[in-house]
């Protein structure tokens, strides 16, 4: 295959652009990427379940229609899905042993949506057990590492499907956040990820963390790639009682709209102890690309952002507590051998199924929400998660999107946090609060630090994702970060 042709199939636009032209098939394209995953992957774990074998029978459909004059313009585009979303008759293990035997029996909504566009499941990817974590270092599969450094972790907890990506394993992936777990990912690899309004995605087959919080979205290399995806990925669903109802917009429609009198805040209590300077440098140097570009920097504050952290870590476990209780060891998953009676069955399976962290957040999620706590704690979290939310509410008196940065340093080393866990919880720091508030929001590369990739944080108003990917294209058309490819994906 020429460079020019490889270079192309890395996108979601390019393939397509080559789908349509006819100068490959869909059955070709998965097999250039199921190569390069037999070829990489060894050194990045980025994937836990390969479906080579379907992958290739979908093509194969996606080829059928196109031949019939059928295709969307997503069919035949092979995809990455996170390790959590439901898959009919292919293993769904969400990171940990105890779902390692678990072959889900229904397609969660996104699978559906995707497949009914003619996408094509290239495999599951690597994450954080239950999706807790920043560096996907939790999984019950092993480590992910960063293909820029493979000495440093991915973020996570979609490191899988951020790694991917960025290595050119497939063009897209998907992936969800709770806490940061696009974004994260998505800046420390060097890729563009939105997660969207709390609704806006459907949550059904989508296997819980935090109920409240947990968003499904897109992952790529472009603004324009993530706005493809995403269409396909949005809408109501009558199966998930928090979806929105509210029509998705075209949101490629809108990539090339001027940013002139787009008006921008970036806090500067995003600039706090701790952040990284080259890090600090990129997003002013950003910043400045955005009122090139027409845009208008506006004053404004976040003044409870640095209670993110405790809001979330009170808020997360305690609904992870409640979700992770349906793992007994009786209905699925992981059964303990030879238990003595149904008390020791349930203790030792979740006992022996559940990682370090898990169990960290089932514990921390328990207390707080026990009787004699629940005031001091959750309740506490849920009033200080409401000063979080109007923070953004007068701050978008002002301005139309928020910007800043997705994490206080580039991706980290390996076992940096081995020895006291918590601590990584910080890395969250400029991510949870859209959750907490239920917003839009998304990360794309915007320089290096120490020569690893940066990530531009994007905040918007609720349902303005359409915003977020026009204001990222926009940025994109005058800057090449997200060109920038690691040496390892050559
Ligand atoms: N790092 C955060 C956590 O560990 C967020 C994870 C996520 O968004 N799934 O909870």
């Amino acid at each position: 295959m020429s460079d020019m042709k490889e270079r192309a199939l890395d996108t979601l636009t390019g393939a397509q652009a080559l789908l349509e032209k006819k100068a490959i098939s869909a059955v070709e394209l998965t097999r250039h990427f199921v190569e390069r995953i037999k070829a990489i992957d060894p050194e990045l774990n980025s994937v836990i379940t390969l479906c080579a074998e379907e992958a290739i029978a979908q093509a194969e459909q996606a080829d059928a229609r196109r031949a019939r004059g059928e295709a969307g313009p997503l069919t035949g585009i092979p995809f990455l899905h996170k390790d959590l979303f439901c898959t009919r008759g292919i293993r769904t293990s969400c990171g940990s042993r105890m779902l390692d035997n678990f072959v889900a029996p229904y397609d969660a909504t996104v699978t559906e949506k995707l497949a009914g566009a003619g996408m094509v499941m290239l495999g599951k990817a690597n994450m954080d057990e239950f999706a807790m974590g920043s560096s996907n270092e939790t999984s019950f599969y092993g480590a992910c590492r960063n293909p820029w450094d493979v000495t440093r972790v991915p973020g996570g907890s979609s490191g899988g499907s951020a790694a991917a990506v960025a290595a050119g394993l497939a063009p897209v992936a998907t992936a969800t956040d709770t806490g940061g777990s696009i974004r994260l990912p998505a800046a420390f690899c060097g890729i563009s990820g939105i997660k969207p309004t709390y609704g806006r995605v459907s949550r059904y087959g989508m296997i819980a963390f935090a109920s409240s919080l947990d968003q499904g979205g897109p992952m790529a290399h472009t603004a324009e790639d993530c706005a493809h995806l995403l269409g396909a990925m949005a809408g109501f669903d009558m199966r998930d009682a928090t979806s929105l109802e509210d029509p998705v917009p075209d949101y490629t429609a809108t990539l090339d709209a001027p940013l002139t009198g787009l008006k921008f805040g970036v806090p500067k209590d995003f600039f706090a102890e701790g952040l990284d300077e080259e890090v600090a440098q990129a997003i002013e140097t950003a910043s400045a690309q955005l009122e090139a570009l027409g845009a208008i920097r506006v004053e404004v504050t976040l003044p409870h952002l640095r209670a993110s952290i405790p809001t979330y870590y009170v808020i997360a476990p305690a609904e992870a507590s409640s979700n992770l209780a349906r793992y007994d060891g009786v209905r699925f998953g992981y059964r303990c051998s030879d238990p003595q009676d149904i008390t020791d069955l349930i203790t030792r399976s979740r006992s022996e199924a559940f990682g370090e962290e898990v169990k960290r957040r089932i514990l921390t999620g328990t207390f707080v929400l026990s009787a004699g706590y629940y005031d001091a704690y959750y309740g506490r979290a849920l009033a200080v998660r409401k000063l979080i939310a109007q923070d953004f509410d007068t701050a978008f008196e002002s301005v139309d999107i928020i910007v800043g940065p997705t994490a206080p340093g580039p991706a980290f080393a390996l076992d940096t946090f081995a020895e006291d866990p918590v601590k990584m919880y910080l890395t969250d720091i400029f991510t949870a609060s859209a959750n907490l508030a239920g917003l839009p929001a998304m990360s794309i590369p915007a320089g290096l630090a120490a020569g690893l990739p940066v990530g531009l944080q994007l905040i918007g108003r609720r349902l303005d994702e359409a915003r977020l990917l026009n204001v990222a294209h926009q940025f994109q058309q005058t800057t090449d970060w997200h060109l920038k490819r690691p040496e390892l994906s050559q």
